[in-house]
C-alpha cells in the first residue's frame, strides 16, 4: 500500500511525498491521519492525504509511524484546507495545522487516551461468602462498576480468579464539568417572531440585530435545539471564551453532554479528548471562539457567529483567515445555515443585510420590555478645569448611590497598568521599548516599565537614561491607578480589577466573574474585556472614564469600534429588575459615535460612518489586503518593499488602489513595511499576489499577505 503524505519541508512548498505503508500500519491508517516518516536523515510529521500507486523510478521508504488512531481531517476538512491555501495565498500544511488544536500540531507526539478500569460479570456462578454476593448484587445493578468504587479488594480478586468477573478498560474522557440544569425558558412574542423568521425560512444566512439584553442567546438555544432534533450538529461561536462563561453555562444547563468545547485553557490532553468526540460524534454541538469554525462535526445543521462584529473572529497569525469565509464554506457544504448576531453588526454585515444578501432579522425591545439605560456624556474638559482628572462630579455622586443603596457598579477604563509613559521634564525623553519603539508602561505591582508589544521589562529607573536629570514623572493612567484612587477615595471599598494582569491565570476570569456576580465585591474595574456579554443582575451602573480611548487610533474603523464598545459597555447595565444607567466621560462629547451611543441609535450611525466610508473609499466599499515585509534589516526591507510597490503599479490598473509603502513600527526588533490594495474585485489580485509570495520563496525576508487587515 503506498500513501502521498503532505508535509512541512519549505514553507511555501506543498509537495506531496510518497510512502509505502508497512502491513502492521495497514488497517489504522486513514486519510486525514498523521504519520512519521524518513526525511533525509530526519524524522517528521505529515498528513495522509492519499492513497496512491506505486511510482516508478523512486526509492520509497517505508513510514515509521501512525500516530492517530482516528483520522484527523475529515473530507470536507481536507478540501476546506484547500479553499483556505487559494483564498489567503497560504500553504496547504499551514491551513491544515490551523484546523487542529494545539496538542496535535506537529510536535512527534502522541497524546495519550486515558484509559479507567472497570470490573463486568463474565460468568455468572454461585457465590458464598456475604462481601462477594455483595459485589455481584451492586453488579447486577449496575452493569460495570468502576474498580476503585470496589473497596473489598481481597473479595474482588477471587471473583475474578474464578472467572466469575472480569475487568476491562475504557477510555475516560478527561474533561469533567458541572453544571447545573435549567430549563427552557418560554420565548416572548418578539423572540418567538425572530426565531419563526429564521427557523421557517429557507434563506441561509441571517443577521440577527438584536440590542443589547433583547434574548439573543435564548432564540440561539432554541434554533439549536430544532437543529439537534433533525438528527443534525452546531457550531456555535464566541469572540472568547474565557468571558462568556455565562452563556456556556447556559448551554450546559440545557444541553450538557451533547457539548463539546474546545477552550484555549484546556490542557492538551482535555482538547484531544474532546476533538475526539466530536470527530467520533459523540457531540453534537461546539462552543468555542473563532478556531472552533473549525470542529470536525458532519452534517451541520447551523452555524452561530455571537458578537459578530468582534475583532477576535480575524485570525491575525498564518493563515490569516476571516471566520466569516470558513463559515460560509462550510454552510455550503453541509448545506446549512449561517446566524450572525450582534447588537451592533459591522459596517459589512449591516450592508449585506440591507442588500438582501443575508435575510434580516431584528429585535429591537428588550426582554419584559425593559428601557435601555439612560446615557449620560461628561465633558472631561469642563470637569479638568475644576480639576477632576479621573471622576467626573457626576460619576462620583453615582458611584456614592450605588454604593449606599448596595447596588453594583462596572467601571470600563481601557488602559491596563499604572501609569502609560515616563517623560523626563528636563530633556524631553520618553522611556520606550528598545525592541518595539513604543512607549513603556509602569506597573506599580512590582515597580517595572513593561512593553506591551514583547516581554520586554525593566525596573523603573530613577534617573533619565538619556540625561541623568532626576526630574522623571510617570503620565497618563491605566486601571491599576484608577484602582489604587478608588481604594483610597473609598474606605472599605470591595472593588475587583480585570485586565490582562490580573486574568493570567487559568480560571481567573471565571473566578472573577463568579465572585462579582455572587456580590463579593461593589466594584468590577476593567479593560474592554468587561464590556462584552456579561450579564449581572445587581449592575446598575456603568462608568466609561475614558470614552474616546479608541477614538485616537488611526484607523479608518475607530468610529466604528468606538460606538461598538460605547454600546456594548452600556447594555451591561440594567439588565433585570432594577433601572440602569451609563456615564461617559470624554473629551469629545459632540462625536457622533458617542452621541449615537448616547440615543442607543445603530440605525443613524450606520448611515453616517456609511457616508464617511464611500467618500473615502473604504470597506464594505472595497476590499483590503494589506503585503507586509518584515525583516531585521532596515534597508533590505525597505528596498524589498519598494520594488513590490513598483511591481503592484505596474501589474494593477487604476481599478485598484494602492496605498503607501509606508513603515510600521519596528516591533520585536523587527521592521514592518507595508502596502495596502483597495479592490473591487479579485480576480487578478490573487495572480499578483501569488507572484510575489513565490519570488520572494526562499528570501530573507518574511511575507505577510493579510486579507482583510485589523490593523493598518
Ligand atoms: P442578549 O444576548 O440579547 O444580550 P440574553 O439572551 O443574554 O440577551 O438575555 C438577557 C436576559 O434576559 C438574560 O438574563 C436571560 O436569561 C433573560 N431572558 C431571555 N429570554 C427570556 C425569556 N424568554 N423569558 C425570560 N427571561 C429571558
Ligand atoms: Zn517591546
Ligand atoms: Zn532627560
Amino acid at each position: 500500500m503506498y500513501i502521498d503524505v503532505l508535509t512541512q519541508v519549505n514553507f511555501y512548498d506543498d509537495k506531496l511525498f510518497t510512502y509505502s505503508v508497512p502491513s502492521n500500519f495497514i488497517n489504522s491508517i486513514k486519510i486525514g491521519s498523521r504519520v512519521i516518516i524518513p526525511f533525509g536523515n530526519k524524522k517528521i510529521e505529515g498528513f495522509v492525504m492519499s492513497f496512491c500507486d506505486k511510482k516508478e523510478g523512486f526509492i520509497i521508504k517505508d513510514i515509521i509511524d501512525v500516530l492517530d488512531d482516528d483520522s484527523l481531517l475529515t473530507d470536507e476538512m481536507i478540501s476546506l484546507g484547500k479553499y483556505m491555501s487559494e483564498t489567503y495565498v497560504e500553504s496547504l500544511i499551514n491551513c491544515y495545522k490551523a484546523m487542529l488544536p494545539s496538542a496535535l500540531k506537529f510536535n512527534n507526539n502522541k497524546t495519550s487516551i486515558k484509559k479507567e478500569k472497570y470490573i463486568v460479570i463474565n460468568n455468572l456462578d454461585e457465590v458464598e461468602k456475604v462481601s462477594e454476593k455483595n459485589i455481584i448484587k451492586l453488579l447486577k445493578k449496575e452493569g460495570k462498576v468502576k474498580k476503585s468504587k470496589i473497596s473489598n479488594k481481597k473479595a474482588l480478586k477471587i471473583l475474578i480468579d474464578k472467572n466469575i468477573v472480569k475487568e476491562i478498560e475504557e477510555e475516560k474522557y478527561r474533561l469533567n464539568v458541572e453544571y447545573k440544569k435549567t430549563n427552557k425558558l418560554k420565548l416572548t412574542d418578539n423572540q418567538k417572531k425572530a426565531f419563526d423568521e429564521i427557523n421557517n425560512s429557507d434563506e441561509k444566512i441571517y443577521l440577527l440585530r438584536g440590542i443589547t439584553g433583547s434574548g439573543k442567546t435564548e432564540i440561539y438555544m432554541d434554533l439549536i435545539e430544532e437543529v439537534l432534533n433533525s438528527g443534525k450538529t452546531a457550531i456555535m461561536l464566541v469572540p472568547e471564551i474565557s468571558i462568556t462563561t455565562q452563556l456556556i453555562d447556559r448551554f450546559r444547563g440545557r444541553f450538557n453532554s451533547k457539548i463539546a468545547i474546545l477552550h484555549s485553557s484546556l490542557s492538551n490532553g482535555e482538547r484531544y479528548d474532546e476533538y475526539r468526540r466530536i470527530i467520533r460524534g459523540e457531540a453534537h454541538i461546539v462552543i468555542g471562539a473563532r478556531s472552533a469554525i473549525f470542529a470536525p462535526l458532519s452534517n451541520i445543521g447551523i452555524i452561530v457567529i455571537d458578537e459578530e462584529h468582534e475583532s477576535t473572529y480575524k485570525q491575525e497569525n498564518t493563515p490569516r483567515y476571516t471566520t466569516l469565509d470558513i463559515a460560509l464554506e462550510r454552510i455550503k457544504y453541509n448545506n446549512a445555515k449561517l446566524l450572525l448576531g450582534s447588537a451592533t453588526p459591522s459596517l459589512e454585515s449591516y450592508a449585506r443585510a440591507k442588500t438582501n444578501k443575508y435575510k434580516l432579522v431584528e429585535l429591537l425591545e428588550r426582554i419584559n420590555k425593559k428601557e435601555l439605560p439612560k446615557v449620560e456624556i461628561i465633558d472631561m474638559k469642563e470637569e479638568m478645569k475644576k480639576g477632576n482628572d479621573i471622576l467626573s462630579d457626576s460619576a462620583r455622586l453615582k458611584i456614592e448611590d450605588r454604593l449606599i443603596k448596595k447596588e453594583q457598579i462596572m467601571i470600563l477604563y481601557n488602559r491596563r497598568g499604572y501609569s502609560n509613559y515616563l517623560i523626563c521634564n528636563e530633556c524631553g525623553e520618553v522611556l520606550k521599548c528598545p525592541n518595539c519603539d513604543i512607549s513603556l508602561t509602569y506597573h506599580k505591582v512590582d515597580n517595572s516599565m513593561k512593553c506591551h508589544y514583547c516581554r520586554y521589562k525593566i525596573n523603573k529607573p530613577n534617573i533619565c537614561p538619556n540625561c541623568k536629570s532626576k526630574h522623571i514623572v510617570l503620565r497618563g493612567s491605566g486601571t491599576e491607578k484608577i484602582e489604587e484612587y478608588l481604594n483610597l477615595k473609598y474606605r472599605d471599598l470591595r472593588i475587583v480589577r480585570m485586565d490582562r494582569d490580573t486574568t493570567s491565570r487559568k480560571g481567573s476570569h471565571e473566578k472573577i466573574i463568579q465572585d462579582f456576580n455572587d456580590g463579593k465585591y461593589d466594584i468590577l474595574l476593567g479593560t474592554q474585556m468587561i464590556a462584552k456579554g456579561l450579564d449581572f443582575d445587581n449592575v446598575t451602573l456603568v462608568l466609561i472614564l475614558n470614552g474616546d480611548n479608541s477614538l485616537n487610533i488611526p484607523d479608518y474603523r475607530s468610529s466604528e469600534k468606538t460606538f461598538q464598545l460605547l454600546t456594548q459597555a452600556s447594555g451591561r447595565a440594567g439588565r433585570k429588575d432594577k433601572e440602569g444607567e451609563i456615564v461617559i466621560q470624554t473629551y469629545n462629547p459632540n462625536h457622533y459615535s458617542i452621541l449615537c451611543a448616547k440615543e442607543h441609535d445603530y440605525i443613524s450611525f450606520y448611515n453616517m460612518e456609511m457616508n464617511i466610508r464611500k467618500k473615502l473609499n473604504y470597506p464594505p466599499f472595497c476590499f483590503l489586503v494589506a503585503i507586509r515585509v518584515i525583516s531585521n534589516d532596515y534597508k533590505l526591507g525597505e528596498s524589498i518593499i519598494d520594488k513590490i510597490n513598483a511591481y503592484l503599479n505596474n501589474n494593477l490598473d487604476n481599478k485598484y488602489t494602492i496605498l503607501g509603502p509606508s513603515i510600521s513600527i519596528k516591533i520585536d526588533n523587527k521592521y514592518k513595511f507595508q502596502c495596502i490594495i483597495k479592490y473591487k474585485d479579485k480576480n487578478k489580485i490573487y495572480e499578483v499576489l501569488k507572484n510575489i509570495v513565490d519570488h520572494y520563496k526562499n528570501s530573507k525576508i518574511k511575507l505577510e499577505i493579510d486579507f482583510n487587515p485589523l490593523k493598518l
